[in-house]
């Protein structure tokens, strides 16, 4: 089965209001040369203060399809109430989003997020229309243990649990070792793609062999221009949670263009 790729960037907690405005319009005047079908699915993570900044991108050839689409970097699971500092799915759509990052590792180290509250999103996500693009991933000691599959099989059962088949084939999982991000260290492509590989076994456990193939899932970690292609080369690596290279056009442009040589 052919899997659109997807190339995001995770703008992190960086770029005022007007820096996200102009790496959008870097990247907008790049897409603008192409088609929605040339591309990859193009999505772009800016700071909540900054969404207001972006905005997706139609393409203008009557096919109906985004050049650009944009995420929250999280939310919370219930519509509105008393939870200071957050904000909803519903909030999140208000403001351009189709889809919101969850689970990623920062957030889990640094905010103490569980995988419950993961599910919890997750759910809530797809009940107010938008696409969760779902992070897991083992530390370095996990990895030297040798429980890198079981912890991540266990952390895709937990933020599955309770989703339709046709909900989770629609989702975007995103395998991010953590001791490759942001560090310059990549994981091995023939290493990620037999953990993606494992990942979409563990859906079709859960969800059935549909949705196990349609369901996109991305490699994250220290991705460059000089990574990508060896990357969308494997079989089971549907594209790129892309960070640090997201921050500037130039890179994540030809992250784009890289994709759209092997993948597209
Ligand atoms: C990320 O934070 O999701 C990420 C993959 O970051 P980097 O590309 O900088 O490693």
């Amino acid at each position: 089965m052919s899997r659109k790729p997807i190339i995001a960037g995770n703008w992190k907690m960086n770029l005022l209001q007007s820096e996200a405005k102009e790496l959008f319009e870097g990247i907008k005047s790049f897409v603008n040369d192409y088609t929605a079908s040339q591309l990859p699915t193009v999505i772009i993570a800016p700071t909540f203060t900054s969404l207001c900044a972006v905005d997706s991108v139609k393409c203008n050839c009557g096919c109906g399809g985004n050049k650009i689409s944009v995420a929250a970097q999280n939310c919370h699971w219930e519509n509105s109430g008393a939870y200071t500092g957050e904000i909803s799915v519903a909030m999140a759509k208000d403001a351009g989003c189709d889809y919101i990052i969850i689970g990623h590792s920062e957030r889990r180290q640094y905010f103490s997020e569980t995988d419950e509250m993961i599910n919890k999103k997750a759910k809530a996500i797809l009940a107010g229309g938008l696409i969760p693009i779902i992070c897991c991933g083992e530390t370095l000691e996990q990895r030297e243990a040798g429980i890198t599959d079981e912890h991540i099989a266990s952390q895709i059962r937990a933020a599955l649990s309770g989703i339709s088949s046709e909900d989770v084939a629609k989702s975007v999982i995103a395998y991010e070792p953590i001791w490759a991000i942001g560090t310059g260290k990549t994981c091995d492509s023939v290493e990620a793609n037999r953990v993606i590989a494992m990942i979409r076994n563990v859906v079709k456990e859960v969800a059935g062999e549909s949705a196990a193939d349609s369901i996109r899932i991305l490699y994250g970690g220290s991705v460059k221009p000089s990574t990508i292609e060896e990357q969308m080369a494997q079989s089971d690596i549907d594209g790129a949670l892309v960070g640090g290279a997201s921050l500037k056009a130039d890179s994540f442009n030809e992250i784009i263009a890289n994709t759209m040589k092997v993948a597209v």
